[in-house]
C-alpha cells in the first residue's frame, strides 16, 4: 500500500479458480479485472491534473482528506477507498481453504471473544448488518483489542484510527452470480478461504509497530 501514482491493479496472488467452489471463476474476473480496474483508472484519473498529490501514498489520502484539494475529497474518498478495499480484500483470501488459525491471532480471537466460533458468530451478524454496500473488518484498536467494524460504500477503517487486519466485500458483485442475493450463503463460503495466516501477518506487525 506504499505505491503512489499512478496506481496500478496488482495481479491476484493466486489463480481465478483457485477459490472454486467457495468463490467462482467468473465472479474473480469480473471484480478484479474490471471492478477494482475501474476504481484504480477512476483513482488516477482524480488524480492527474494534481502533481501535488502524485507522490501521496494510498494510506496518505485516506487519512489526508482535509490535505485534499477542493472538489477533489470525495472522488479521492471513493477511488483510493476502492483500491485499498479490494486488494486488502483480494489479498486476504486463500485457496488453502479451512486452514487452522494460527496463533497469536487465535489467542487475541479467544481473549475478546471467548472462542473463534464465537467470533464468526458475531463476525457474520456484523457482515449480514451492512445496509446495502460495503465491507466487515476484523481490526485492532490503538489499544490492542480487536474490533468488529462496518464500513459503507469503499470507505475504510482507517480515518477511526484501527489497524485492519481482514475483511469481507459485501457488494453483490462479490457474489451475486454464483451466490445470488444470498450474502449469508456468500459469507459461509468466505470463512472457508478467509486467509487467517494473512491477518496473523498483519497482527504481527501492529505487535512490532
Ligand atoms: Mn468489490
Amino acid at each position: 500500500m506504499n505505491e503512489h501514482y499512478p496506481f496500478q491493479n496488482p495481479p491476484l496472488p493466486y489463480a481465478y479458480d483457485a477459490l472454486e467452489p467457495y468463490i467462482d471463476e467468473k465472479s474473480m474476473h469480473l471484480h478484479h479485472d474490471r471492478h477494482l480496474q475501474t476504481y484504480v483508472d477512476n483513482l488516477n484519473a482524480a488524480l492527474l491534473p494534481h502533481p501535488e498529490l502524485h507522490d501521496k501514498s494510498l494510506v496518505f489520502l485516506l487519512t489526508h482528506q482535509n490535505l485534499l484539494p477542493c472538489g477533489t475529497q470525495i472522488p479521492i474518498r471513493n477511488n483510493a477507498g476502492g483500491v485499498y478495499n479490494h486488494i486488502f480484500y483480494f489479498s486476504g483470501l486463500t485457496p488453502d481453504a479451512d486452514r487452522p488459525i494460527p496463533d497469536p491471532l487465535s489467542a487475541f480471537l479467544i481473549e475478546s471473544f471467548q472462542s473463534p466460533e464465537k467470533f464468526k458468530e458475531k463476525f457474520k451478524a456484523a457482515t449480514l448488518s451492512v445496509f446495502g454496500s460495503g465491507y466487515a473488518w476484523l481490526t485492532i484498536e490503538p489499544t490492542g483489542r480487536l474490533c468488529i467494524f462496518v464500513t459503507k460504500n469503499q470507505d475504510t477503517p482507517l480515518p477511526a484510527g484501527l489497524f485492519p487486519l481482514l475483511n469481507i466485500d459485501v457488494w453483490e458483485h462479490a457474489y451475486y452470480l454464483k451466490h445470488y442475493n444470498e450474502r449469508t450463503a456468500y459469507i459461509d463460503d468466505w470463512f472457508h478461504i478467509a486467509d487467517f495466516a494473512r491477518a496473523n501477518e498483519h497482527l504481527l506487525s501492529f505487535l512490532h509497530a
